[in-house]
Formats: C-alpha cells, sequence, structure tokens
C-alpha cells in the first residue's frame, strides 16, 4: 500500500457531474478508508483555477453521511490538501504533459496507478483519450480511463468511438460506467437469486409471466434539453441502464464472480433477443398541463427544444430473449420524464397457481392475486414479495399482503452512492459493473433499427400530460402482451383504498 501511488484526474472538473457526484463520491471514500495511503486528486478542465479555487468549489459540495459526523471538517480539510488543478486543453499533449510532470512530482517515484476520470462532452472524448494516453500515461503502474455515456447514439457511432479508443487504450483499461449498475439493489439482484434456494428455481418462463423495468421522473427538462433532445428517453435510459438491469436479471448462471464470466453470461442474453421492431414500441412526449392552479411546462416549451421535436421523452418497449429459459416470456419496459411519480424498480409476475383451491374466496379479480416481486432500486430502497394471505376472522377471505424488506428499516444507515462503488472498483481493478465493449455492440445491435425507424419515418410521439401516468398507449402495448402495470395498479389499488 505504501510502494503504490494513485492519481486520479477528474477531466472536465469543472463540470456539473464532477461537483454533483465524483469529487464527494472521493471523499466519501477518504472518509471511509477505502482510498490507498498515497493518493492525489486532480482536477483538468480548460477553466482557469488555482489549487485554492478547485478547494474552495468542492469544498461546497462536500458532506458527511449522517451517522459519519464525527471529524467530517478534519476529513474534509485533510481530502482537500490532496487536491490540485491542473487547466489545460482537452486536444493538447503538450498540456497533458504538462499534468504528466505534476502527477510526476506527487508521485515521488514510487510505483504509480493513474486513474483518468472523463467527465466531458462526447464529442472530445476521444481527443483527451489521445493526449492523456501518449502524454499522461504512467510508465510503471496501471492507467485507467473511466468513460461516461452515451457511448456513441447507434451502432456505427458507438462502433467507430470504441475503434478510436482501442487506438490508444487496451479493452481492460476502458471502464465504461453505468451508474445503474452501482446501485445497491441492482447489485444485490444476483445476490438474491443465486444464494436463495426460493428464487432461481422460479426463475425461467415455468414460473414467471413477465418482467417489468419501470423508470420514471417526476420533472421534465427545465431548461436544459439541449443535450437531451439529440438523444431521447430510449437512448438515455433503456439501451443503456433498464437493459443493463435486464441482462444481469435474466443471465444464466455464471462460471464464477469473476467479471469476464459474469459479462460473458451478459453478453448471451443480448445477443439472444430480438432487435426491437417499430410494433414493440410506444412512444410518448409530455405537454403542458395546469394542476392545483400551477401550470407544468411541456417538452417544447423548453427554450432549448425545437418547436417541432419529435424526440421521445417517454417510451414504453416490449422485449423478448429467444432462449430455452425465457421464451416468450415479455419483458416490458418503460422509462419517462414529467411523470406522477420518481421511481426506478423491477418487478416479476409470477404465473397462476395453477387449479387454486382458493378461486372463490378472492374478494378481487383472481387475475391480479398472483405473487409479484418488486426490488424498488430508487427511491427507499426495498424489496418486497406480493402474497396471498388469509384476512384473519372466521370467515374464509384472502387478501394480498407485502412481505417487505425496506432497507431503512433492515439497514438504517446511508446507502453509498452508485459512483462510490463504481470508483472503488475501478481503482481496484473490478470490472464486473463496467460494460465490455461486446456488450456494448450487442445492447445496440438491439435499440440501432427501432431508433433508425422512429426517426427515419419520424413517428410522431403520443402526448401525455405533464405529471400524469404516460400515454395511454403504453397500457395498450402491455395489453398486447397479457400484461398489466404493476407500478400502475398498486396506486390504484392505494387510491381505492
Ligand atoms: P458539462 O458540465 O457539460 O461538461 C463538463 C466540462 O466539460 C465543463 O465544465 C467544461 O469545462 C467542459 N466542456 C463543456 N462543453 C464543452 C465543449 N463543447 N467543448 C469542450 N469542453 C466542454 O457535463 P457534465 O454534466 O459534467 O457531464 C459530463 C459527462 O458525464 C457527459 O459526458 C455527460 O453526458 C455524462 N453524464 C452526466 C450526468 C450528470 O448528471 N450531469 C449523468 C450521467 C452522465 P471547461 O469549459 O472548464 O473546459
Amino acid at each position: 500500500r505504501t510502494e503504490s501511488t494513485l492519481t486520479i484526474t477528474v477531466v472536465g472538473a469543472s463540470g456539473d457531474l464532477a461537483k454533483k457526484k465524483i469529487f464527494p463520491a472521493l471523499f466519501a471514500l477518504f472518509y471511509e478508508g477505502w482510498l490507498p495511503e498515497n493518493f492525489s486528486v486532480f482536477g483538468y478542465a480548460r477553466t482557469k483555477l488555482t489549487d485554492e479555487e478547485l478547494r474552495n468549489m468542492i469544498g461546497q459540495t462536500l458532506t458527511c453521511r449522517i451517522d459519519k459526523r464525527e471529524n467530517c471538517e478534519d476529513k474534509m480539510e485533510q481530502f482537500l490538501k490532496r487536491c490540485f488543478y491542473h487547466s489545460g486543453q482537452y486536444n493538447s499533449e503538450e498540456n497533458f504533459r504538462e499534468l504528466d510532470v505534476k502527477l510526476k512530482e506527487k508521485e515521488a517515484g514510487k510505483l504509480a496507478n493513474r486513474l483518468f476520470y472523463l467527465s466531458i462532452p462526447p464529442n472530445i472524448f476521444v481527443d483527451v483519450v489521445r493526449c492523456a494516453s501518449l502524454g499522461a500515461s504512467s510508465a510503471s503502474g496501471w492507467t485507467r480511463v473511466i468513460v461516461e455515456k452515451p457511448f456513441g447514439r447507434d451502432s456505427e457511432s458507438s462502433g467507430q468511438l470504441t475503434r478510436c479508443l482501442m487506438q490508444y487504450l487496451a479493452e481492460d483499461q476502458i471502464f465504461r460506467i453505468d451508474h445503474y449498475l452501482g446501485k445497491e439493489l441492482v447489485e444485490n439482484l444476483s445476490v438474491l437469486r443465486f444464494s436463495n434456494l426460493v428464487f432461481e428455481p422460479l426463475w425461467s418462463r415455468n414460473y414467471i409471466r413477465n418482467v417489468q423495468l419501470i423508470f420514471s421522473e417526476d420533472f421534465g427538462t427545465d431548461g436544459r434539453g439541449g443535450y437531451f433532445d439529440n438523444y431521447g428517453i430510449i437512448r438515455d435510459i433503456m439501451q443503456n441502464h433498464l437493459l443493463q438491469i435486464l441482462a444481469l436479471f435474466a443471465m444464466e448462471t455464471p462460471v464464477s464472480l469473476d467479471a469476464e464470466d459474469i459479462r460473458n453470461e451478459k453478453v448471451k442474453v443480448l445477443r439472444s433477443m430480438r432487435p426491437l421492431r417499430l410494433e414493440d414500441v410506444v412512444v410518448g412526449q409530455y405537454k403542458g398541463h395546469v394542476k392545483g392552479g400551477r401550470s407544468f411546462p411541456g417538452y417544447t416549451d423548453d427554450p432549448t427544444v425545437p418547436k417541432n421535436s419529435i424526440t421521445p421523452t417517454f417510451a414504453a418497449a416490449a422485449l423478448f430473449i429467444n432462449n430455452a429459459r425465457w421464451d416468450g416470456v415479455p419483458f416490458l419496459m418503460k422509462a419517462g420524464k414529467a411523470l406522477y411519480t420518481k421511481r426506478a424498480e423491477i418487478r416479476v409476475q409470477f404465473r397462476h397457481v395453477p387449479g387454486n383451491l382458493y378461486k372463490r374466496n378472492f374478494g378481487t379479480d383472481l387475475d391480479k392475486a398472483t405473487n409479484e416481486l418488486v426490488l424498488r432500486v430508487q427511491p427507499d430502497e426495498a424489496i418486497y414479495l406480493k402474497i396471498n394471505n388469509k384476512v384473519p376472522g372466521l370467515e374464509m377471505r384472502l387478501d394480498r399482503s407485502d412481505l417487505n424488506l425496506l432497507y431503512r428499516a433492515r439497514y438504517p444507515r446511508e446507502i453509498p452512492d452508485a459512483y462510490e462503488r463504481l470508483l472503488l472498483d475501478a481503482i481496484e481493478g473490478e470490472r464486473r459493473l463496467f460494460i465490455r465493449s461486446d456488450e456494448l455492440d450487442a445492447a445496440w445491435a438491439l435499440f440501432t433499427p427501432l431508433l433508425k425507424d422512429l426517426e427515419g419515418k419520424r413517428i410522431a410521439p403520443e402526448l401525455y400530460p405533464y405529471g400524469s401516468r404516460g400515454p395511454v398507449g403504453a397500457h395498450y402495448l402491455a395489453a398486447k402482451h397479457n400484461v398489466r402495470w404493476g407500478d400502475i395498479e398498486e396506486v390504484e389499488v392505494q387510491e381505492d383504498g
């Protein structure tokens, strides 16, 4: 530990993600003692800042966990002393050589490991990779690069980006981040499945009717639609976050927990899926809405969005995996902005109990009385299983109830942010939660034909009011596959009762 040094260079240090997520995550790792003894953090961007100005900027964003307030100020001070800044251009090898000189000063002749975090817009990824690898790679230890989405916008551009990165980096140096994979509940998916006897035997078409992957935000683009408009919700959420969860959910048992074994299984799932067609999706866009005397803007009211934009802010899709385990089981995805709620969850609806003895004792629709397993990824992490239960009393009446593992009740401590997990893994060379090139290719192969069709034919999205439950087309899509959206059903039950 003392013989080697670690430098973490955040490229794009003046930006939003660096301030909001990366520096706070690095501080949390430092506070908890996860960083090596000899580490330094460098910010790199064009903005002219002194070390002190960077420290002031970072200092404003650092917080301590609620249960870890002890020595918080001291720890912050110690951390900030290890932070430095270098101003430079993104396409200047010369400027990265200057950075290299500063890094060497801190490394003081010890084995030097270097991590670069590219927190910059995609159009300058390749420039930075070229200049950093030629001008500031480590000569003695490892050099790794974390790349943020978007990884292209279709198969061609993603392939081209990969080829460009590969000119300067080997596959094992590239850490493509998908921050959903760093979320506690997503990591727990494999634990739940592979280390409990009660789930894995049911994990197939024999017992599972459908699987739903749901992401919703209760706010719109809020004046920052410029980036979004070029991508849309399918690229922003489905092709990466939801598809990654799907692959983890549906993969066969890997040979081991080794990153390559897990990623091999995920790729197999993706390659067993049928590319999406127009009839498999519904797209929507939110429109302005007045509610309770307040008016909420539509997507095209955002001044950074073209007035005639047909970019989807909502999409629902039905996907199928053509293998022995999942043949015929619909995997339904739904993602949208400006909806009635903010959540991310995985819902697994099981088949009916064949010849249910208690059929006539259900007061409600028997169809609703199937078991459902829900993993609520955010907010308020929880795992709950909907079961049928006898209502206490002399009559035989059945009711749907929950076996509920609510994280804040069972584990009353703050859950680390996904960026902490992922940064630590990159430092430790653990690649399990990062996306390999072939996974990325397979993911784009599923969505690219659909995106081309949607855009080529200028398919108009179905408008839905800001704050609503999304376009009605999503219900028809689900109904076509004999599915009811579990999240909507849950609010309806709450509203009724
Ligand atoms: P950002 O604030 O727009 O950009 C980061 C920095 O890059 C800026 O401070 C700026 O630094 C430089 N920069 C911005 N536009 C540039 C341009 N056109 N040419 C050259 N340099 C430019 O981006 P961010 O929100 O921090 O996000 C960084 C990366 O993470 C992006 O790839 C984004 O897609 C991805 N991402 C962001 C979030 C998020 O929550 N923000 C979430 C997921 C993924 P200087 O002017 O000082 O050089």
